[in-house]
């Protein structure tokens, strides 16, 4: 059943705004060119390229509406921001999404917006969906040898997406078929984190049926490829790092599970696909691009929190003991997130002193600091270390969250009320925020102002329903000023109609 979902899942591409935001197709002409070959004389040229593009078909052929793309994005995301499959980390999420945002911001396609969700599987896949949805493997992270591969694979997923090659290949079946494939789509994304409401839904024939009418064509491959090439170029790192990723792929497919889904069965893997780049990429002048250290700390993470607590304690101490490592910093950051797994306070102290000792400034060494005072049940350390740390990193959501959660611990809730309500304003989307001030006003038995938040938390979470019946609860509190009540009253009606338009037109 994943594997059939896998086969949908890697299909989507079409252009839609995050849910609730304008509508935003891009209103750049469409040519009807399918010259493809026209473009191999650019090669030599690659700065030429960015402009004249080529397009495969006119989008105004696809029988996606920008509503219905929403639409879609809306449901995927939902069970985005819940699925136990999803990596719900902050730190390893924001760095995502901001690697994404970056090379995003240099392709041709500035309308489309992109949000990023990690997975927690260990094949080395990514794939885009619906709206700009796009998914990363953790096994992608950890195969990866540099900051320009990771990118490089995010960047051909963003040429599926602002190229539309989901929508053109729908475009070709017929429409009764794509409202199936949508409802199988998402039954089969429900499935991921709960099989049996989903099984029945598809038939490994019909999922095989899907794929063979839905595959990526080879055009597609190689435009995906050309427009991730110069969106990694124009973001600043290294074109290499596509056809370094290539060899990646080559040397990881042999290791793989067959039955798995990866990246070249998704994306097939062609000797013409990878001289295209090749040839590409030789014209290009040489550019020597580290990777951040933020990308060896997120693989560090990884590794640390996979397995036995202890099996990765071993593997980060052989590593450093003897020198095998591609960054010596995030070994020893790795260590001691692997230690704190076993509680080991003092293990995890000594390599943050290794840290401090090597001048390390980093906001993932900052969480680790507060992240062994709560473990050793030190609030009053947790509190200085947390307040000194967003002193320094006032943006950083993972300490927010843990400065907020450690206020709610130690029930403090009007100071995490006050904390929260500041740091918000940077993060305006973000659920989270709104579950910890419902937390808190439970705390402070403030029930219209408890339902209220948890109702912006679910809008948040793309679930329109939840949202209106928890604004629903809190007109019907008991307490709440004539104000707040008037406030809420007007937010149920707002919920009530955005009920209505999201219900589907067929
Ligand atoms: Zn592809």
């Amino acid at each position: 059943m994943l594997r059939s979902l896998f086969v949908l899942l890697s299909l989507g591409l079409f252009s839609a705004s995050p849910v609730f935001a304008e509508k935003t197709l891009s209103g750049k002409p469409y040519t009807k060119s399918t010259d493809l070959d026209a473009i191999n004389i650019d090669t030599r040229l690659p700065d030429a390229l960015h402009s004249d593009l080529p397009e495969l078909g006119d989008y105004s052929q696809t029988i996606l509406s920008a509503q219905d793309e929403q639409r879609i994005a809306a449901q995927i995301l939902r069970e985005v921001a819940v699925s136990d499959e999803v990596l719900q980390d902050v730190e390893i999420a924001d760095y995502l999404q901001i690697l994404g945002n970056r090379l995003a911001a240099a392709s041709d396609d500035k309308q489309q917006s992109f949000n990023f969700f990690v997975v927690k599987d260990p094949t080395i896949n990514a794939f885009a969906m619906p709206g700009g949805v796009i998914g990363v493997h953790t096994g992608l992270f950890l195969a990866s040898h540099s900051e320009s591969e990771l990118a490089s694979v995010l960047g051909h997923e963003i040429g599926h997406v602002t190229q539309h090659h989901l929508a053109r290949i729908l475009a070709k079946q017929k429409t009764d078929t794509f409202k199936n494939i949508a409802g199988i789509a998402l039954a089969l994304l429900v499935a991921r984190t709960n099989p049996e409401l989903a099984s029945g839904a598809l038939s490994a024939s019909s999922a095989a049926e899907i794929q063979r009418q839905l595959g990526y064509t080879r055009e597609h491959e190689r435009e995906a490829d050309r427009v991730g090439l110069n969106v990694l170029k124009n973001a600043g790192f290294d074109p290499r790092g596509m056809t370094a990723f290539f060899i990646t792929l080559q040397r990881g497919s042999r290791f793989v599970d067959s039955s798995s889904p990866s990246f070249l069965r998704t994306h097939p893997l062609t000797s013409e696909r990878i001289s295209d780049v090749e040839n590409r990429v030789v014209n290009m002048p040489y550019k020597q691009v580290g990777s951040s250290l933020g990308y060896y700390f997120v693989r560090a993470k990884l590794r640390a929190n996979q397995g036995l607590a202890q099996v990765a304690i071993d593997q980060f101490q052989r590593n450093i003991k003897e020198g095998r490592y591609a960054n010596e910093i995030a070994e020893h950051y790795g260590l001691a997130i692997a230690m704190l797994r076993q509680s080991d306070v003092a293990g995890a102290s000594a390599q943050v002193q290794w840290l401090d000792a090597h001048a390390v400034q980093s906001a993932f060494v900052e969480n680790v600091k507060a992240r062994i005072a709560v473990v050793e049940d030190n609030p009053k350390k947790a509190g200085k270390q947390y307040n000194a740390a967003l002193k320094r990193y006032p943006e950083d959501r993972a300490l927010i969250y843990g400065y907020a959660e450690h206020f709610l611990a130690i029930k403090q809730t009007k100071k995490m009320i006050t904390l929260v309500k500041e740091k918000q304003k940077l993060y305006i989307a973000d659920p989270y925020f709104y579950t910890l001030l419902s937390k808190a006003y439970l705390l402070e038995h403030k029930d219209l102002l408890r339902f209220q938040a948890q109702g912006e938390a679910y809008y948040r979470q793309y679930n329109v329903d939840k949202a209106a019946e928890q604004m629903d609860f809190a007109t019907k509190a008991k307490d709440g000023s004539f104000y707040e009540k008037s406030i809420v009253e007007a937010r149920l009606k707002e919920l009530r109609r955005l009920q209505e338009i999201s219900k589907p037109t067929s």
